[in-house]
């Protein structure tokens, strides 16, 4: 297995040498937003709709100072744009809550460990561990549905719980490749091992690849 993760690894550096978030942001709490807003809606359209709105919004405090009529009418092109402005609404709040009281102290307003980013309202396992790893360099693998399907395809795990593919990557990877190992994984599913068409063609993967042997191979076998 360390020979394949070598591999796999090596190859995906190759093609994106340093892979980091798509979502656009410039302080902690613009990435809190920008996070919750990506829940089914993808990173080009939530950088459409934050590219106006974090002129205005940096920190809590701003969001506060534009109110919740002007939030949600500047977001209202997301999806469950309503639910969404609520709980970014109250984050905010909370945050500013805990700032006063001097008793969370974060850097930036964000809190630094899980379990206190899984209090703020909507921030469940997944969101939790990709605002640590991208605010704090944590050592998590956020599962998203890229994650979760190169990994099966790779059979670097073979599970059907994005959650329980989060747990297996994160005691499989070693720790070098931890720092790129989430975004590698998420652009690579992103723009080669796609859902529908993936790039099996040019993939320099195939040799350590389940998917295509089980699948691509056979279906060539079938046709001649
Ligand atoms: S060979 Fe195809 S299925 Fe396998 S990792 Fe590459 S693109 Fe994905």
């Amino acid at each position: 297995m360390e020979k394949k993760l070598q591999t796999i690894f090596n190859y995906i550096k190759k093609l994106f040498p340093n892979p980091e978030t798509e979502l656009h942001y410039s302080t902690p709490f613009q990435l809190v937003v920008a996070v919750m807003l990506s829940a089914q809606v993808t990173d080009i359209q939530v950088n459409k709709v934050t590219e106006k709105l974090f002129k205005k919004i940096k920190t809590p405090e701003d969001l506060l100072k534009i109110g919740f009529p002007s939030f949600l009418s500047a977001i209202r092109s997301v999806n469950y744009y309503k639910t969404k402005a609520k709980h970014i609404y109250t984050t905010a709040s909370l945050l500013i809550e805990n700032e006063k009281l001097r008793i969370k102290n974060y850097k930036n307003w964000i809190p630094d460990n899980l379990k206190e980013l899984m209090k703020l309202p909507w921030v469940g396992v997944k969101t939790g561990k990709l605002i640590a790893h991208v605010l704090y360099d944590k050592p998590f693998i956020a599962v998203d549905t890229h994650i979760h399907r190169v990994s099966n395809r790779l059979w670097l795990v073979k599970t059907s719980a994005p959650e329980k593919t989060s747990e297996l990557l994160e005691k499989l990877i070693p720790d070098t490749y931890k720092d790129f190992a989430h975004h590698g994984l998420v652009l690579f599913g992103r723009y080669y091992c796609t859902a529908k068409n993936p790039k099996c063609d040019i993939c320099q993967l195939k040799t350590v690849c389940t998917y295509y042997k089980a699948n691509v191979i056979a279906s060539v076998a079938k046709q001649s």
